[in-house]
């Protein structure tokens, strides 16, 4: 089937100073090369450390900003060519919850308001959109005869959270990206979050792009999963492959650094050491080689590609060993797909 999203070989380089006489023009690769493809109905998640580029990758994928190359395709169209009308209604297909659901919300605005606003925007009349919200605001579990009329400040930060779902629903999307959205709350709220959101999924025929740091969040939401690392992506594939047949020492550190509550899936690599090394110069070869317990001379000197994983052609790893912890099979992988 078509992916509703494509994107291939997305770069981002944000020019900071450098040098000794911070004259030098210099460059942080946010995104450097990223490609990935999300199935209509499908969850991506995105994980890794803050800065990998994640957020960056998202709000390339919604244009919020241009990329400096690659392309985007969305359910069939370069994302490119949109001007006009074509690029208004990709923004609406297409809508974004971020962590601080205080900030994204105007404190003037009733929660009635706040979600009939887009609709309206968008051509809705006021009172198909008021009815539109309240239906919505009830589908979220704010009952709108309590809560239409409430303002920001007067909710918690689940409720909040609840109205930005609702307010992006408003516009009736069909690919939503979540970027740390249940990040700021607490975790019963956020099992409750994650649940509607899989619920509207499957009742508004969703995609959803779902960014996180926190590997239990991604693993329970996610039907595929893509690691970063500055600015790449070391590793890609189903859920359960990622989670269970882990291949980038990354990715392990990642896990590994989440207590399991399971003693049998407790995995063998220490947590990871070290923060990320300066993104303005990357090392040579593997990006995360300084921090990787299995570097060899080889990882100084050559990029490790993604390639796939045994005969998983679905599931795609970057790294010169390949299988990470036991017997260092070398099998570098094919160019980047
Ligand atoms: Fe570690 Fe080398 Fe693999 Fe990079 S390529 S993750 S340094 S083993
Ligand atoms: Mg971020």
């Amino acid at each position: 089937a078509q992916p509703l999203l494509l994107v291939q070989d997305l770069r981002k380089y944000f020019p900071v100073r450098g040098g000794l006489l911070q004259k030098e023009k210099k460059f942080v690769h946010a995104v450097d090369g990223v490609s990935f493809s999300v199935a209509k109905g499908r969850t991506l998640g995105i994980v890794g450390e803050s800065g990998c580029g994640k957020s960056s990758t998202a709000r390339l994928v919604a244009r919020l900003m241009e990329p400096d190359s690659g392309s985007m395709i969305f359910d069939g169209e370069g994302v490119a060519e949109f001007g006009g009308i074509a690029f208004k209604d990709f923004r609406r297909n297409l809508q974004m919850v971020f962590q601080d659901s205080f900030a994204s919300l105007n404190p003037r605005l009733t929660i009635g308001d706040t979600v009939a606003y887009g609709p309206q925007v968008h051509g809705v009349p006021r009172t198909e959109a008021v009815k539109r919200a309240h239906a919505l605001l009830r589908r979220v579990g704010l009952e709108p005869s309590m809560f239409a009329s409430r303002y920001p400040h007067e909710l918690s930060g689940g409720q909040r959270q609840r109205v930005n779902i609702a307010r992006a629903l408003a516009f009736e999307p069909r690919l939503v990206i979540l970027d740390e959205a249940v990040a700021a709350l607490d975790k019963s709220v956020q099992a409750q979050v994650l649940n509607l959101l899989q619920e509207l999924k499957a009742e508004h025929d969703l995609t959803y792009l779902f960014i996180s740091h926190d590997l239990h969040v991604v693993h329970y939401i996610s039907d595929d999963v893509m690691v970063m690392y500055m600015g790449q992506v070391v590793e890609k594939g189903p859920v359960e492959a990622i989670y269970e047949n882990t291949r980038h020492p990354y990715t392990r550190a990642l896990l590994s650094a989440v207590p399991s509550m399971d003693p049998d899936h407790r995995t063998q690599q220490p947590p990871l050491a070290g923060d990320p090394p300066n993104p303005i110069n990357p090392p040579s070869g593997c990006r995360f080689r300084e921090r990787c317990p299995y570097a060899e001379a080889v990882c100084a000197d050559k990029i490790p590609y993604l390639g796939a994983v045994g005969g998983n052609k679905e599931h795609v790893v970057a790294c010169h060993m390949n299988c990470a912890a036991s017997g260092h099979s070398r099998a570098v992988g094919a160019p980047a797909i």
